[in-house]
């Protein structure tokens, strides 16, 4: 195992009614609110109204961001900097997935940086200070309700980049409002939890054992449970735990100690700069053409990977014939759950293959478990035409 500082100090707020804990942040944190939220999902469901009451009753004053988009956009980043600066808002309240929350870290670390907000998504400058921000998940994927990460695109340049910004203060996360989500934008969900423990599983670091079982513990409940959502949309326990799962998928736990890779998402965030696809669907396309370019790295961890979590039977098998069902298990899974299996499922041709090679490596070679270069890439993103 590897030393490390494990540093989380998200307050999660679970279960179903705990939309009312936001009263006592309201007094903690001030009543001046810039609330950002989406294309207007939480309007439908009728969440906002919820949060207009609460707002009422505590008499704030509240400015509103409004139509954050999937995979987050700068120009929108910058429109809530000036919002907040205008105004003197005491913090941040996103209310959505992803997307709205990453938008959000930007907004609140940006609002009190003197310089270009992108400089921090460029390396160019590292996040000291923010403004409080608080959550309320509508969306169980990338965690970041419980993480530092931010992922914005720059679309004039066509560039995605992931920084690590700011925790939240609190998030709040009621199953409940994740019954809205339509079956495919789930599915895209269930990909990306998974896809952050493959990130982080898939490592060399040795005697991890309590850190492997963690992993196996999440990709089994969330296969599970994907399984039971995608049957009911309404299912409370299933939603509970894909959303719990999500989270601890990516809040630092199953990163302590071990070396991680995170290629895969980079690989993911040069495809979604170009074509502007969902992360989830990038992700279920990329990853299992990821395990075949590299298991041979590590066939004994491949081989546990599909013992363990895809039950595959190793009697009479070679460790690599085991290791190559468990990725063709991974494969099957997607497939069952309905989440894209190639580009083309985008109509994304090989037209500029070479493009996004490039923009997967903006900062030098990518992954731990195998460094990739941009031939690398390039193969990869053929395997996935
Ligand atoms: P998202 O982009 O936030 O949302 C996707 C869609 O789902 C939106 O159209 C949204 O509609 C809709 N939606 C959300 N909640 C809903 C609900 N309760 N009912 C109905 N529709 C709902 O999706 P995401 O997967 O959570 O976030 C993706 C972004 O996060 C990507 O940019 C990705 O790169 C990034 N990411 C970040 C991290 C991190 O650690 N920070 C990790 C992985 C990925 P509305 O807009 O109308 O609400
Ligand atoms: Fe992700």
């Amino acid at each position: 195992m590897n030393p490390f500082t494990f540093y989380n100090p998200t307050e999660l707020i679970f279960g179903k009614g705990q939309l009312n804990k936001l009263e006592e942040k309201i007094d903690q944190l001030g009543k001046r609110i810039l609330l950002v939220y989406g294309g207007g999902s939480i309007k439908r469901s009728g969440l906002y109204d919820k949060l207009q009451a609460i707002f009422q009753k505590k008499g704030c004053n509240v400015l509103e961001l409004a139509g954050v988009e999937p995979n987050p956009r700068l120009s929108t980043v910058k429109k809530g900097i000036s919002i907040i600066r205008e105004n003197e808002l005491d913090w941040i309240l996103a209310v959505g997935g992803g997307s709205v929350i990453d938008c959000s870290k930007a907004i609140a670390v940006g609002a009190l940086y003197d310089g270009d907000v992108w400089d921090f998504y460029e390396r160019k400058a590292k996040a000291e200070k923010a403004l409080p921000l608080g959550t309320v998940l509508t969306l169980a994927a990338t965690g970041s309700e419980m993480n530092r990460g931010s992922v914005v695109t720059n679309w004039e340049t066509k560039q995605k980049h992931g920084a690590g910004m700011t925790f939240p203060t609190f998030s709040i996360l009621d199953p409940e409002n994740t019954f809205t989500v339509p079956k495919n934008q789930t599915v895209y969900g269930i990909s990306d939890t998974l896809s952050h423990v493959f990130e982080q599983y898939f490592s060399h670091t040795k005697e991890i054992p309590l850190q492997t079982g963690f992993a196996e513990t999440i990709m089994k409940t969330v296969i599970e449970n994907a399984r039971k959502v995608l049957q009911n949309l309404e299912d409370y326990d299933a939603r509970a735990n894909l959303m719990l799962s999500s989270t601890f998928a990516l809040n630092g736990l199953l990163a302590t100690g071990v070396e991680t890779d995170w290629a895969t998402h980079s690989i993911e965030h040069a495809v979604s700069a170009v074509y502007d696809i969902p992360h989830g669907g990038g992700l279920a396309i990329i990853f299992p053409n990821w395990m075949k370019y590299v298991y041979k790295e590590n066939v004994p961890r491949f081989k546990r990977f599909a013992v363990e979590v895809w039950g595959v039977d190793p009697e009479g098998k070679t460790d690599e014939e085991v290791a190559l069902a468990g990725i063709d298990a991974v494969r099957a899974f997607f497939n069952e759950i309905g989440a894209p299996s190639r580009l083309a499922d985008y109509n994304i041709g090989d037209d500029k293959l070479d493009v996004m090679a490039e923009k997967a490596l903006p900062f030098g070679p990518i992954g731990n478990f195998t460094k990739l270069t941009k031939e690398d890439v390039y193969e990869i993103l053929k395997m996935c035409l």
